[in-house]
């Protein structure tokens, strides 16, 4: 664990999001005037894709400006409750929806770290055969090749220690699944994940109370804060500033997320360099047609992989508070059937959500908590959705999974019903509409082989998010070029998952790390050459 030590300013610093230079982060609830000030590059966004690129920036000598709508939420700050933090970190407080046929909760964090303040820091280097797909049949060639992306995997993972979860930190939801897994000769393995020190308390998805998680916000932003980087927390960039087909700076207000009519300031960042746009898949689609991008591309192919979890109550204990969040998981049907299984263990205010029941019955089921495991499906979708500009400036996300997505989904449940029933399950929850929400017998299971293949009666949830602002050498056919900037301003880079051609099928946040460390290298690179002729 983090140590104690002294900052500049005096304060004892124990986990690393209060080790920093004091001015360097100007946080937008307290500022008093109007901003306007000069870097090299302005990254917008500090999620996975923003922090990695604004530290390679900063490393290679640049000044930089991290711009982040959200407030940073720092390690002491983080409870028990669940609301503050879904509150104040979570875009919308949590309540963001895709809609289609069927609404599904759209998770994304917003505040320094972005999503990665409230996920489960599992890491997935990029499939070889989804890299081999994206350079033959969208045109990426060597760009984003193993070989070009193995040493920005490396590195990241050296820097933010990744490693299989520890055995003493398992905790029974996550053996559970090795167990069954097992049995059936279903491959399957313990999580890697971004930790230092994880102490298995189930608390990811709310933030890491100790420091130990990885995200963003204890990581690549305070690091860059300490090599010469500033960040305005709590600044919504509006857009960038393009010129003569050049970024030149980005106009942002700040934000309050408690007092909405609190004054708001300008804040004025210039860019000697160029821009990078990491505000994610949903966020960057609009900020670029605010910036006057016109490529009918943009928030086209929008891509996800839809989460659905089963709950089941075990005949002995499972102490789901126990453990790290997401442990244990499989991908043996991946390249098959599109789908991983994952474990997500939660605490029992968020367990709660996916409990079955009101009153008393809900109660009677908290009653049973100690024995609650809950699993999960990610589907890789086929379905492609669109992300477009709603009233008042909201984000539209609209995505219809199609009978395939359904039917694997249902195969999915399916398998896991009966892989919670051999582990003593007395009953399971499979939260499928028009069937019975709790099933006390195996037999039971051939209902969910039978549901409808209607996306209402499924309870999704979208966190991996893919497209809308994809790449490819083509401008009638892509937003961004192979150099990651868009066709349209060539110092306006975009780097978060937006530019991918596809999903992939394994949890995203690595991916979007190497490839924004990929980017962010090669156009730095670039800016040392120009500066030299
Ligand atoms: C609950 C949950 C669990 C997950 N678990 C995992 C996991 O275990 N492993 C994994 O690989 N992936 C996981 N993911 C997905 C992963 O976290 C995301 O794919 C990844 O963080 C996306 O990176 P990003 O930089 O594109 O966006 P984000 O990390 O979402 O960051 C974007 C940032 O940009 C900011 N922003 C947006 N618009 C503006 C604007 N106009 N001005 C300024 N700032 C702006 C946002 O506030 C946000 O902070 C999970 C996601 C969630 C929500
Ligand atoms: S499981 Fe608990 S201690 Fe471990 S990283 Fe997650 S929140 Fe932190």
């Amino acid at each position: 664990m983090p140590r104690d030590e002294e900052t500049e300013s005096g304060v004892k610093a124990r986990y690393a999001d209060e080790s920093y230079p004091v001015d360097s982060w100007v946080d937008g609830e307290t500022v008093t005037n109007d901003i306007d000030e000069s870097f090299d590059f302005v990254v917008v966004g500090t999620g996975a894709a923003g922090a990695v690129a604004a530290h390679t920036l900063t490393c290679a000598g640049f000044s930089v400006a991290m711009v982040e709508e959200g407030p940073w939420i720092k390690t002491r700050e983080v409870g028990e409750d669940v609301y503050g933090v879904f509150k104040r970190g979570m875009r919308d407080g949590a309540t963001q929806a895709i809609e289609g046929r069927a609404f599904m909760p759209l998770l994304q964090g917003r505040a320094v770290g972005g999503s990665t303040l409230v996920n489960s820091a599992i890491a997935w280097r990029t499939p070889a055969d989804v890299l081999h797909d994206w350079s033959k049949d969208f045109g990426l060639g060597d760009t984003l090749s193993e070989e070009a992306l193995a040493p920005h995997f490396d590195a990241l993972e050296r820097d933010l220690s990744v490693k299989s979860v520890d055995d003493d930190v398992l905790g029974e939801n996550n053996a559970s699944l090795l167990v069954e897994a097992d049995k059936r000769a279903i491959q399957a393995n313990a999580i890697k994940r971004y930790e230092k020190g994880c102490r298995g308390e189930a608390r990811c998805l709310t933030g890491c109370p100790h420091g130990a998680k990885q995200g963003m916000n204890v990581s690549y932003v305070p690091w860059s804060l300490a090599k010469g980087a500033r960040l305005f927390s709590s600044c919504r960039v509006d857009k960038v500033i393009v010129e003569n087909g050049r970024a030149i700076g980005v106009l942002a207000t700040t934000t309050h997320v408690f007092r909405a009519r609190a004054t708001r300031k300008r804040v004025h960042l210039r860019a000697r360099h160029g821009v990078f746009v990491a505000a994610s898949t949903i966020q960057t689609p609009n900020v670029l047609r605010r910036s006057g991008l016109r490529s009918r591309d943009i928030g086209e192919h929008f891509q996800a992989h839809p989460g659905i979890a089963c709950g089941g109550v075990m005949s002995s204990p499972v102490h789901m508070e126990f453990g790290a969040s997401q442990g244990a998981e499989s991908t043996h049907f991946r390249k098959t059937d599109r789908f991983k299984l994952e474990t997500i263990s939660m605490p029992p205010e968020l367990c709660a959500a996916r409990m079955p029941g009101i009153g008393t019955e809900l109660m009677d089921k908290l009653d049973r908590y100690p024995n609650v495991a809950v699993w999960a499906v990610q589907l890789r979708a086929e379905a492609k959705g669109t992300v477009r500009k709603g009233w008042g400036g909201r984000d539209v996300v609209n995505l219809t999974l199609t009978k395939n997505d359904l039917t694997r989904a249902r195969t999915a449940l399916g398998l896991m019903a009966r892989m919670m029933f051999d582990h003593g399950a007395e009953e399971i929850w499979p939260g499928v509409y028009g069937l019975p929400s709790v099933m006390t017998s195996a037999d039971q299971v051939a209902l969910i082989d039978d549901a409808p293949l209607d996306p209402r009666a499924y309870s999704f949830v979208a966190t991996h998010l893919f497209g809308a602002s994809r790449m490819g050498p083509d401008p009638r056919s892509s937003v961004v070029g192979l150099d990651f900037a868009t066709h349209e301003a060539k110092n306006l880079f975009v780097v978060d998952s937006s530019v991918f051609p596809t999903n992939l099928g394994v949890n995203p946040q690595h991916s979007i790390m190497a490839i924004a460390r990929c980017a962010a290298e090669r156009v730095a690179a670039n800016a040392k050459r120009s500066a030299v002729a």
